[in-house]
């Protein structure tokens, strides 16, 4: 495997922003990753493990580090009295992996579409959308801990997921790079287009009799409105976490912002669409700070629009969280990680 110098970062990052990597790194096979490994403790340098970079803002002074770009490739089919399984490898593409699932007939992954990144990126963040989240379908995760050398595998209780959230965003899981992941989909699954704007969009074109295919396209046709073309402009998507809180919080909020839409989430909780917070109570859709802009289809997407440095995207980012929280006194979370 080659070790690389000096590589920009913004080139692998969706964002297209990002200085550069002291070293870097393809990891395409289970021997890659260990000689990785073995690089950075010999040089006392830290290590960066990114999958599509999608969800990573990276400062332009780079990592002074080694990154491992995971090429993990493979999808494996095994039909089983439960289910078909999908064992399938952390640098797979995503959306190619839903696109084969659903032209296979299996159920599970279609109201996923569309998501950028790798299927290694999709446990870390628990991905979730139009009704459907990650963890509904994962089984397992297979991870290498570079601590310790070992490999093992992960039950999906162990990965402890939550609301774009699992054990791989905390202390006791950061540092595990993810091998495989494995999905257990159905061949006689119901689909889910309870969803609001899945719903609406089957009404309004009066499909009925719908497959995993026509829902799949929906989505991807929802989506491609509401976030920027990734092929044009650097994002990372949304930008921030929908918050959840304290539903007696909440019941406060109604009287100065009586229309504020909330949606259970556990005992005593309700989520808030963030984007709600900052475009209609904050009045960010739009805005533009030189080229760090906030998408105008949508106020929880953040977008470079050019040159944008991260530091722009970052202040931006501040400004709105300080005024969602100066207006509604609600707490906003980065979903993007910042290096
Ligand atoms: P949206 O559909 O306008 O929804 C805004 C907020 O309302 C989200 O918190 C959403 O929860 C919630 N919501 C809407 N309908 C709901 C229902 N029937 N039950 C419970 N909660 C409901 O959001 P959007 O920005 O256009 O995004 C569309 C979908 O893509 C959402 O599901 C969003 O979470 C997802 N998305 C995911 C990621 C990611 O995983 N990194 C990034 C961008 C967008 P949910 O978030 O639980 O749906």
């Amino acid at each position: 495997m080659k070790i690389q110098e000096n590589i920009s970062l913004a080139d692998h990052t969706t964002f297209k922003i990002g200085g550069k990597a002291r070293y870097f790194c393809l990891v395409q096979s289970e021997g890659d990753l260990k000689e990785a490994v073995a690089f950075a403790k010999e040089k006392k340098v830290p290590m960066l493990v990114l999958g599509g970079g999608s969800n990573v803002l990276i400062s332009e002074k780079g990592f002074a580090g080694l990154v491992l770009k995971i090429e993990l490739k493979g999808i494996e089919f095994e039909e089983t009295e439960l289910g078909t399984f999908a064992h399938v490898g952390a640098g797979e593409n995503w959306d190619a992996l839903v696109a084969e699932t659903v032209k296979r007939g299996l159920y599970g992954l279609e109201n996923l579409s569309g998501i950028p990144g790798t299927v290694g990126g999709a446990p870390v963040q628990n991905i979730g959308a139009y009704g459907a989240e990650a963890k509904d379908t994962i089984q397992s995760v297979e991870v290498f801990d570079p601590e310790t050398g070992e490999i093992s595998i992960m039950k999906k209780t162990e990965c402890e997921f939550a609301y774009r959230d699992s054990i791989f965003k905390h202390e006791e899981g950061k540092h595990l790079v993810i091998l495989t992941v494995t999905f257990l989909l159905k061949k006689d699954g119901e689909l889910n287009i309870t969803y609001k704007d899945v719903k609406k969009y089957f009404e309004e074109k009066k499909i009925s009799e719908l497959t995993q295919e026509d829902v799949r396209n929906a989505v991807i046709e929802i989506r491609s409105k509401k976030f920027p073309d990734l092929k044009q402009f650097g994002t990372a998507g949304s930008f921030f976490k929908n918050p959840i809180i304290q539903r007696e919080d909440f019941e406060k909020l109604l009287n100065d912002y009586p229309k504020l839409p909330s949606f259970p989430a556990g005992e005593g909780l309700v989520k808030i669409p963030a984007g709600y917070l900052f475009d209609i109570i904050c009045g960010f859709k739009g805005v533009r700070k030189g080229d760090a802009g906030v998408f105008e289809n949508q106020a929880l997407v953040l977008v470079n629009w050019g040159t944008a440095t991260s530091e722009e995207i970052k202040n931006l980012a501040e400004e709105m969280r300080a005024k969602v929280k100066e207006k509604t006194g609600i707490e906003i979370e980065f979903e993007v990680n910042i290096l």
